[in-house]
């Protein structure tokens, strides 16, 4: 997991499916086969590319018109990310939601069953057993079939959807707090209130091509609620990067230092905080480290500086700063006091990202405006 395999997954994809994109986005093709979107989740996610530079390589490659449904779905990440922010509570929720479903599971045995006949991959649903098996195998999934997993592990399986959002988080490369729980609560019709996913039959064997057909779908179950949906926040602000010799700390929410806002700051020493989710897989971790060393090694080599382990006092007496970290485990994680820094197109999108995603949508020319 590099910077250097990210720009070469990027121009295969490019080079490749990105022509037919729109088209195509939708069908699942399966493990093992070339698929027909971009498979760079994992690097947007650490910030090894960024989001900025995709989108602008998709539009110099297709146009602006060629490359517009890809672009609007990059910002869905970026709308998510801003969502959290502003909805906090969603995420603190999903832990509490899920340490309190851990808790049933112990006590109930039916549930427990159920369960880990989920996790297994031994439901005897069609498509859901090869999805629960791909996702540990490859730790990755195409869009459609996180749909269909997720709708099915609730409605049809009626299990704790931030279980299966647990799940998912612990597996996926990708797996990021602000994409991974509001697409759960997407898909069970709390983060449009009243909308739901169901995942039906047909449109199973449809996109899987059918290599899937699942009978016994509950394909007209309610969505779930709650009592109150997560409050608004405001935006914690971010801060100014102070001018002068500083100390850059590195998380695993943006590893691309070279392009972050630094000002005049100027950096003489680089540490890595690797703070990965809660429960994460060996594969998970893995990945990890190694965008985390790689970004190190970037750094060292772009601001001609050393590169420290992470520890006490590393930082010296120089003043310390990071790149804004968003809701989840870095942002847990960082010691107080650093001054963390935002991305011009986080801090253009992020206010715009706090009901719908029509707004935001409706913006992306003005958030990409340079
Ligand atoms: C239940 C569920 C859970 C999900 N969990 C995660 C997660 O933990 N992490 C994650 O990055 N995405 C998550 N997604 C969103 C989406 O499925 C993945 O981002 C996408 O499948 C990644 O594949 P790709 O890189 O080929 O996407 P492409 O279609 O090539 O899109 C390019 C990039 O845009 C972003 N993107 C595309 N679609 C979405 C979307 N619907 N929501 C948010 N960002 C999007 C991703 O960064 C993606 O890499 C989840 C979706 C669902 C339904």
């Amino acid at each position: 997991m590099t910077r250097a395999a990210g720009l070469d997954a990027l121009a295969a994809f490019l080079a490749g499916p990105g022509a037919d994109y729109a088209a195509a986005r939708n069908t699942d093709r399966g493990p093992g086969t070339v698929p027909t979107t971009s498979a760079l989740s994992p690097y947007l996610r650490r910030r090894l590319l960024t989001e900025e530079e995709v989108a602008r390589a998709a539009i110099r490659a297709f146009g602006e018109r060629g490359a517009e449904k890809f672009v609007s779905e990059i910002f869905w990440r970026t709308y998510f990310k801003g969502h959290l922010e502003t909805h906090p509570e969603a995420w603190t929720r999903y832990l509490a939601g899920r340490d309190a479903a851990r808790a049933r599971l112990a006590a109930e045995p039916g549930l427990r069953r159920t369960h880990a006949r989920a996790i297994a991959g031994e439901t005897g649903i069609d498509g859901f057993d090869a999805w629960a098996a791909q996702l540990v195998a490859e730790g990755w999934l195409h869009n459609h079939a996180r749909m269909w997993f997720a709708s099915i592990w609730i409605f049809t399986l009626r299990l704790p959807w931030e279980l299966g959002a647990d799940v998912f988080l612990r597996h996926l490369l990708d797996g990021d707090p602000a994409s991974n729980t509001l697409s759960w609560r997407w898909v069970a019709g709390l983060h449009t209130r009243g909308k739901h996913y169901l995942a039906r039959r047909d449109n199973i064997r449809e996109f899987t091509q059918g290599r899937h057909d699942p009978a016994g779908l509950d394909e007209h179950a309610a969505c779930l609620d709650e009592a109150m949906p997560p409050r608004e926040g405001p935006l914690s602000p971010a801060d100014p990067a102070p001018d002068g010799p500083v100390a850059l700390l590195l998380h695993l929410d943006d590893l691309h230092p070279e392009s972050l806002p630094l000002g005049g700051a100027r950096v003489m020493r680089v540490a890595g905080l690797t703070a990965s989710v809660d429960g994460a897989s060996d594969r998970v971790r893995a990945a990890d480290a190694a965008a985390m060393a790689d970004a190190l090694a970037r750094a060292g080599e772009h601001f001609g500086c050393s590169v420290e382990p992470m520890g006490e006092g590393w930082a010296g007496d120089l003043p310390v700063v990071t790149a804004f970290a968003p809701v989840g485990p870095s942002a847990e994680a960082l010691p107080v006091g650093c001054s963390r820094i935002r991305r011009v197109w986080d801090e253009r999108a992020w206010p715009l990202s706090n009901r719908g995603y029509s707004r935001l949508r409706g913006a992306i020319p003005k958030v990409m405006a340079v």
